[in-house]
């Protein structure tokens, strides 16, 4: 199964759910990986911290000109989907960081002008966190665009009964990579004004992604019910709520997973591992 933990902003605990809920199912004798998708600021080795025993560069192939062959007759620039060429009458220029390494540009070219080169994107890193297989992809300085990066770290995951993807936060391009091709995908919120809004956007990514989804509140506070509501208008499930504890936070900022510093929240993610298997199953 493969499950995908995201939120439409950062900063809700969505790296607390997925890593202690890695640690719950492996303890259930599930085998685990564990995939930080968040390319940008992977985190997931704080609360893990995995043994590593493998790193790989993540390239990606982006598109060179050869200005001597080129033409200036706009087939490249007229076929990108992304706006990364700009054909004008007298130059052609490639945006490399807007390009989506699709390699159609070199592919419609008649006079060849144009070929493909490797560019380095990113750091996967491989190894173990206790009985949970780990995996991080982690972008280089001065890239802009994360989802190959995230791509490769999600081939790279070992197989596993469960595999759990730590999204990017928010509901753009990194998000949708992670998103789009997951079993369920778990929203991660907060009762606030603006959980509330961000969780309406994430839920409208993934109708339109046809993604099953359920949601998880945190820092849940008594008498909050807008969540609720909402949830009851979309026809999402509410998987679990973490109560609103300065234990977790605690945790959070030593770099320990809230579980092991709040021993009744296993009983929460235990029934949260029950309640995903349950929806999975029945989805099955
Ligand atoms: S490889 Fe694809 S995305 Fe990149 S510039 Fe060429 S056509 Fe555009
Ligand atoms: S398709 Fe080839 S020849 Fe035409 S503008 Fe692009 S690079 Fe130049």
């Amino acid at each position: 199964m493969k499950l995908a933990i995201a939120s439409g902003k950062g900063g809700t605990g969505k790296t607390t759910v997925a890593t202690n809920l890695a640690v719950t199912l492996a303890g259930l004798g599930q085998t685990v990986t564990y995939v930080d998708c968040d390319a940008e600021a992977p985190n997931g080795h704080l609360f893990l911290n995995p043994t590593l025993s493998e790193e790989r560069r993540a390239d990606r192939l982006v598109p060179r000109l050869d200005p001597e062959r080129c033409t200036h007759c706009g087939a490249c620039a007229e076929f990108c989907q992304f706006n990364a060429i700009a054909a004008l009458p007298a130059r052609t220029l490639i945006y490399e960081e807007l390009c989506h390494s699709c390699g159609g540009c070199a592919r419609v070219c008649p006079s060849g002008a144009i070929t493909e080169t490797t560019q380095p994107m990113g750091v996967i890193r491989l190894g173990e966190a206790g009985p949970v297989h780990f995996v991080s992809g982690t972008l280089d300085v001065g890239v802009a665009t994360s989802p190959p990066v995230i791509r490769v770290a999600k081939q790279a995951a070992p197989p596993a009964d469960w595999t759990i993807l730590d999204a990017p936060p928010g509901t753009s391009c990194p998000m949708i990579e992670t998103v789009r091709d997951c079993d369920y995908l778990v929203l991660v919120t907060e009762p606030t004004p603006f959980g509330l809004h961000d969780l309406a956007l994430a839920l409208e990514v993934a109708q339109s992604l046809s993604v099953p989804c359920g949601v998880v509140i945190n820092r849940a506070q008594p008498g909050q019910s807008e969540t609720h509501a909402l949830c009851r208008q979309a026809g999402v499930p509410i998987l679990a709520e973490i109560p609103d504890d300065i234990a977790i936070a605690r945790a959070y900022s030593h770099g320990r997973l809230a579980s092991e510093a709040l021993p009744a929240l296993r009983t929460v993610f235990a029934r949260l591992a029950d309640r995903l298997t349950a929806e999975l199953y029945a989805r099955a």
